[in-house]
């Protein structure tokens, strides 16, 4: 791991005022993706702007019919809230379940999305729910937000500030674990909600993505028998000593079942 500095910002506008200073500066929210990055020499930033700890990025709330989860609030945070419980509990579910105990008090839902791994899980939840990337300067919907593998719409410069989830009418997120590190080898989420239903899988391939099949076959009946006639398609899945494209392909039909079964 190369040398680098070590800045703690007093403000959300100091954080981006260093970023923009240092374009080799890189925001650190829990640490838990990109120290693992810097020890592996993939990455090597001249200074890490701690943004963990800003008020500006912290709290949870409900808003009108939006639920609005702060940046910086830890998997274990959104895991535990009473207000994500009530308001979106697959939300809370999904958060529980990522990685171990460590990981889920270190990590931040800014950072899973920033870093934006193909097999995490906080991606198919902002997906799924339509929600929307709120950063220190512009709103991002989620259908524009995830560019591909590890590609976002954000700037090298740009703090992702909170997420506004619409509320749904109901929703679940079921995946097929890796069993060491827990990301989703397959994940689903399924989300009934103002912008009609909406699907989305991660672990699957290069970037979280929709299924467009599936989520027309739950439009017309949200049950888990509308999708016994959906073929899954393993064209441009990923395939490592995990699973083959075939078996991802199978596995999305069997977690998108099960989501829809347990939504609520
Ligand atoms: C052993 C292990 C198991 C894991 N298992 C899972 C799992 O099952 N499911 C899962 O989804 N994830 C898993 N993770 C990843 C974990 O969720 C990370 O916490 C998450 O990917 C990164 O969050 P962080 O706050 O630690 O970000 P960091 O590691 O600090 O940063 C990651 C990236 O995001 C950027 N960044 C951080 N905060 C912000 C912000 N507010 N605005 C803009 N950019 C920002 C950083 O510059 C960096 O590029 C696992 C990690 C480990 C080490």
């Amino acid at each position: 791991m190369q040398d680098f500095s070590f800045v703690k910002p007093q403000s959300l506008a100091a954080a981006v005022e260093t970023l923009k200073k240092r374009p080799e500066a890189k925001a650190l929210g829990g640490g838990q993706s990109l120290i693992p990055v810097m020890k592996l020499g993939l990455a090597s930033p001249s200074d890490l702007v701690a943004v963990a700890g800003l008020s500006e990025l912290r709290g949870i709330k409900v808003e009108g019919q939006e639920l609005v989860v702060g940046a910086a609030m830890t998997h274990a945070e959104v895991a535990e809230s009473a207000e994500v419980k009530k308001a979106i509990p697959a939300l809370a579910e999904l958060a529980g379940h990522i990685g171990d105990a460590q990981v889920r008090n270190r990590g931040t839902l800014g950072g899973s999305l920033a870093h934006d791994d193909p097999a995490a899980d906080y991606p198919a939840a902002v997906l799924a729910l339509g929600a929307t990337v709120v950063t220190d300067r512009r709103k991002i919907a989620a259908d524009a937000f995830f560019q591909g593998l590890y590609q976002t719409a954000l700037a090298a410069d740009e703090v992702i500030t909170a997420v506004r989830f619409p509320i749904p009418e109901k929703a679940a997120y079921a995946k097929f674990p890796h069993p060491a590190s827990k990301f989703a080898l397959v994940g689903v989420m399924v989300a009934k909600g103002p912008a009609g239903v909406r699907v989305a899988v991660t672990g699957a391939g290069p970037s979280v993505f929709r299924q467009a099949d599936m989520e027309k076959a739950l439009a017309g009946k949200f049950a888990a028998e509308a999708l016994t006639a959906v073929a899954v398609k393993s064209a441009g899945l990923n395939t490592d000593p995990f699973g083959s494209a075939e078996y991802r392909a199978h596995l999305i039909g069997v977690m998108a079942r099960r989501a829809v079964a347990a939504a609520r």
